[in-house]
């Protein structure tokens, strides 16, 4: 019998703990041991890394990490309810599962885990972006991490991945398609999760790349973008008027036209105009 056969269903977990979903804490369980196993497929080999999962709660997720090959798995849970759930897990995988009780915000992982490291995680989606967000502007690149396998709203994972010319492309699809590979690999209904959220769900995978897809000093970067994209109704040449006296100029200089508006341009224009405006 494996280790995962050994655990009893999650149902049973959470009625022994008496692990009520809590909204505060954004609770939507994954009770399903297949569902958790190919989400840890998504992150790929595992066998060779140590894993950051945020948020295990009742451990579905963990297991299906650990039953992956994961060599470590450093799970970081708010809800002290659910240790004794995650207990369980740590015996039937001695040595391999590491527990902390507290704000996934505020744990070093390079403090507990060996690189190379992946991240995989089914948060709160407020916590999700602000997570995101921060593992993509690290002051180094490439980051602490090789991957990041994380569950959203469909429509925050659309956000991602857009592309030029679409309503969902703005700032969130320029920083993770600056230096990464990203793609939405699984899309997830309400009734997966216990209890079911509002709306759909959807599983992105995020592959560092070596070095930036363009050339741009990150600051500046995502100043261009924030401005741009803050009023993107406006042409450019107008919603970009604070960055420079003659930003006409530099928008033509940078290969972009004045009167373009920011969902039109691509990542490697706000590269361009990035470098134009820093030089
Ligand atoms: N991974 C589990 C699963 O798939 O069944 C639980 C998913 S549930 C959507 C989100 C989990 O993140 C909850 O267990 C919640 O307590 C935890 N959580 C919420 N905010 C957190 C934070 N800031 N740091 C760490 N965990 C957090």
């Amino acid at each position: 019998m494996s280790a995962i056969d050994s655990l009893p269903p999650l149902r049973e977990v959470i009625a022994a703990h008496g692990l009520r979903a809590k909204k505060s804490l954004g609770q939507n369980f994954l009770l399903d041991l297949n569902l958790t196993a190919r989400i840890a497929r998504v992150a790929g080999d595992l066998s060779r890394c140590d894993v950051l999962e945020v948020g295990p709660g009742p451990g579905g997720l963990t297991r299906g990490l650990l039953a992956e090959g994961a060599r470590k798995v450093l799970a970081v849970e708010k809800d002290g309810r659910c240790l004794p759930a995650l207990a369980e897990i740590q015996a039937a995988y001695p040595g391999r599962l590491e527990v902390i009780e507290g704000d996934a915000l505020a744990v070093d992982p390079l403090a507990h885990l060996m690189p190379p490291i992946r991240v995989a995680a089914n948060l709160p989606y407020n916590v999700g972006t602000e997570l995101l967000v921060r593992w993509l502007t690290p002051k180094d690149w490439p980051p602490f991490w090789e991957s990041l396998t994380l569950m959203f709203q469909r429509e925050v994972a659309q956000r991602i991945v857009a592309q030029p010319g679409s309503k969902a492309y703005g700032r969130l699809a320029v920083l993770a398609q600056w230096r990464c590979d990203a793609r939405i690999a699984l899309d997830l209904p309400p009734e997966a999760f216990t209890p079911p959220p509002k709306i759909r769900s959807a599983v992105v995978h995020l592959t560092a790349l070596p070095a930036p897809r363009f050339p741009a000093d990150p600051e500046m970067l995502q100043k261009v973008t924030a401005a741009a994209f803050n009023q993107r109704r406006k042409m450019l040449r107008a919603a970009l008027k604070g960055l420079a006296p003659d930003i006409q100029d530099r928008l033509r200089a940078a290969g972009i036209a004045p009167t373009a508006r920011a969902e039109d341009v691509p990542l490697e224009g706000f590269c361009a105009l990035a470098r134009e405006l820093a030089g």
